[in-house]
């Protein structure tokens, strides 16, 4: 069945993906600059903000791109974070729950359980992130990516949310990608409401 799915996804060019980016970009900027009042308040700034972040966190994800398969709506994946320290590698297995999708939990996992909140453990140790048989969705990528997460060799990525739409970050993530970034945690905390 995973050999079956995987021989299913169709690898995409850089050239086509970075294209098709920047074209929406574009497109969502006109969007944006006709129907938004420009004041503090706009909603266009945190969203924006939001999408960049996701995009560069995306990019900076080291796994091959691939789509899924057309016409998926339930997400049934597993993630397995490998977490190497003095050359000793241990894991870390996450399960998707209620929005969460596993590589979410499983680097909040090693985040609270692990680390115990300690930024500085989180970044003294090489993270590798193993996703399927699903490819890795883009929000996850990016978080993946702003925290230097690096990609299992059979890791792929995809440039869309695939299937039901609902993503959450948890808390504590948003909290690390922050100490991690420098960034505010609200940023963060708008990955789920952008629409990519
Ligand atoms: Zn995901």
């Amino acid at each position: 069945m995973l050999t079956d799915s995987s021989e299913l996804y169709l690898p995409l060019t850089l050239s086509w993906f970075l294209g098709s980016t920047i074209k929406r970009g574009q497109h969502m900027s006109r969007a944006h600059s006709k129907g938004v009042s420009t004041g503090p308040s706009s909603p266009s700034g945190p969203y924006d903000a939001a999408l960049k972040a996701i995009r560069k966190g995306y990019q900076a994800f080291n796994a091959a791109e691939s789509i899924p398969p057309s016409g998926i709506q339930t997400l049934s994946c597993t993630a397995k974070l490998y977490y190497t320290n003095n050359n000793i590698t241990s894991t870390v297995a996450g399960v998707s729950n209620n929005g969460v999708h596993a590589e979410m939990d499983a680097l909040k996992q090693f985040y609270v359980g692990t680390c115990h909140y300690n930024d500085h453990a989180f970044s003294s140790v090489t993270l590798q992130m193993e996703s399927g048989p699903l490819p890795c969705c883009i929000r996850c990528a990016a978080v993946c990516g702003l925290l230097g997460v690096f990609a299992m060799p059979n890791t792929h990525k995809t440039p869309t949310s695939m299937g039901t739409a609902q993503w959450q970050l948890p808390d504590d993530l948003a909290q690390l990608l922050a100490i991690k970034t420098g960034e505010n945690k609200f940023l963060y905390q708008q990955f789920g409401s952008v629409i990519i």
